[in-house]
């Protein structure tokens, strides 16, 4: 079978067929960075990274880009409560972010681009806006005229009409219309803020997803994915400035994950029921937290409460015993290879290879992780009922090596096992990038590209790795935190 993806775009599930053979463009809404990872922030991080795994391991090679948000109101609010600079604000919360990428056992996106060094992305774009047309200035402002572009509503599946009547936008009357949102908001008094052609100001929020998907995939991708709270009006946004700035589909596919609720209630710091995920992972494993999201279907909502947690905990506590259980059996060298399977081996050999085939059609299928683990349980109880009999066959010790190497793959891609072999060859691989990535910043000095030079170290840096320029070569090393 063939992926098919529920795409918001048409209201379907479509067969997935990537704009390039072999390749997949993914974006990915990132966090705005003003506050600690709450347990709803975390769900689109892990589930998208999950399905980057998937397509790669499928054979696809992915470009995954995760932007972060590190101009905004938010930001900027925080900064003067706490008398300091946004930018101090948003450095120690990007720094947590990654922080907690790496305790949820999420990968690395390939680039993960600030706004607030894109800003002459930005300003060409609403350029290219204005020059046609579609944007207009307003006192140092610049508006996006909604009325311009033919499909606004596209993706929210609403029309103009509808939208005004349904949001809360505020009532301004210079505004053409009052859906027409800031694409430049005119600098106020205190605010972090740039040259542009329409005076000193920032980005409007969904400008900065515009500009810096389309810099990193290319103007037509594959994959734009974002919780669905952002459907409306942000990916609307982002559609109209990125679609309306020439002969541009922008995303093929949209996705969107469902709301994270808190014992049925919705999350709000005004009910008090914010969880942080670094305060939730003093009490459970990451794999834990992990299970929790993966056993739910993406588009699904999801309750959270200690009761379901406690359930996740149990479920992993069955795979990890059976998982460490398949790690110790021992083979003898003489038998490496099936002898003559008596009709009970060759139930099971079929039954493997069946839940094999059903969990990749599950995870095909919309990644529907929920079933694929479904299935993983199956063997699970399968292979503890061969286990508990005890006086193993040959054949048995060899079919169960095989579940061990099948429960490995699909922890490569859902990482819901504690598995050290794993995680060492997982640190093997990122100090060989790291080494890499210094030797090429050795090469741009050397040919004094100070400006490149300068941004891996910073970028390296807010990501927790420092690298020192010693007389003879430069090494790096992890920041003590
Ligand atoms: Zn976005």
């Amino acid at each position: 079978m063939a992926i098919h993806l529920y795409n918001t775009l048409s209201g379907e599930k479509e067969k997935f067929e990537p704009l390039q053979a072999g390749k997949v463009s993914f974006y990915v809404c990132g966090p705005t960075v003003y506050d600690y990872f709450h347990i709803g922030n975390a769900r689109p991080f892990i589930i998208y990274d999950v399905f980057r795994r998937f397509l790669q391991y499928r054979g696809y090679d992915v470009k995954y880009v995760v932007n972060i948000t590190d101009v905004d109101d938010k930001i900027i609010q925080r900064s003067i409560k706490e008398n300091r600079t946004a930018k101090e604000v948003a450095d120690e919360f990007t720094k947590a972010y990654f922080d907690d990428l790496d305790q949820l056992l999420v990968k690395l996106p390939d680039v993960s681009p600030k706004a607030t060094e894109h800003l002459d992305d930005m300003i060409t774009l609403v350029q290219e806006l204005v020059a046609k047309g579609i944007a207009y200035v307003l006192d140092g402002d610049v508006y996006y005229s909604i009325e311009k572009f033919q499909s606004y509503g596209k993706l929210s599946g609403k029309n103009i009409e509808d939208l005004q009547a349904g949001s809360r936008v505020e009532i301004d009357e210079r505004k053409e219309n009052p859906l027409d949102f800031a694409l430049w908001k005119a600098a106020k008094p205190d605010e972090p803020a740039w040259d542009s052609p329409w005076g000193k100001g920032r980005p409007g929020w969904h400008l900065e997803c515009s500009a810096m998907s389309m810099k990193y995939l290319s103007k037509d991708f594959d994959i734009h994915a974002g919780g669905e709270d952002l459907i409306f009006p942000h990916h609307e946004n982002e559609i109209a400035q990125s679609c309306g700035s020439g002969n541009v589909k922008f995303a093929k596919y949209w996705l969107h994950n469902g709301f994270l609720n808190i014992r049925d209630k919705k999350m709000s710091k005004s009910i008090g029921n914010v969880l942080i995920v670094r305060d939730i992972l003093k009490s459970y494993k990451p794999q834990v937290l992990r299970l929790f999201f993966l056993q739910k279907h993406y588009r699904s909502p999801i309750n959270y409460s200690e009761e379901i947690l406690e359930d996740a905990q149990r479920g992993w506590e069955r795979l990890q015993n059976l998982f460490d259980n398949l790690n110790s059996i021992e083979i003898d060298s003489n038998s490496l290879q099936l002898k003559s399977l008596t009709n009970k081996e060759k139930e099971f050999k079929n039954f493997q290879e069946r839940i094999k085939q059903e969990y990749i059609s599950a995870m095909e299928d919309d990644f529907n992780t929920a079933l694929a683990i479904g299935k993983v349980f199956e063997l699970v109880k399968e292979c503890n009922i061969i286990i508990t009999r005890g006086n193993l066959t040959e054949n048995q010790k060899l079919l169960l090596v095989n579940v061990k190497e099948f429960i490995v793959e699909v922890d490569e891609i859902l990482s819901i096992l504690d598995n050290d072999e794993h995680d060492s060859s997982g640190e093997e691989e990122l100090s060989k990038v790291l080494d890499l990535l210094v030797g090429i910043r050795s090469e741009l000095r050397k040919n004094k590209l100070w400006d490149l030079s300068d941004k891996i170290r910073e970028e390296l840096a807010s990501i927790g790795y420092v690298i020192e320029d010693q007389p003879e070569k430069s090494i790096w090393k992890k920041e003590k935190t």
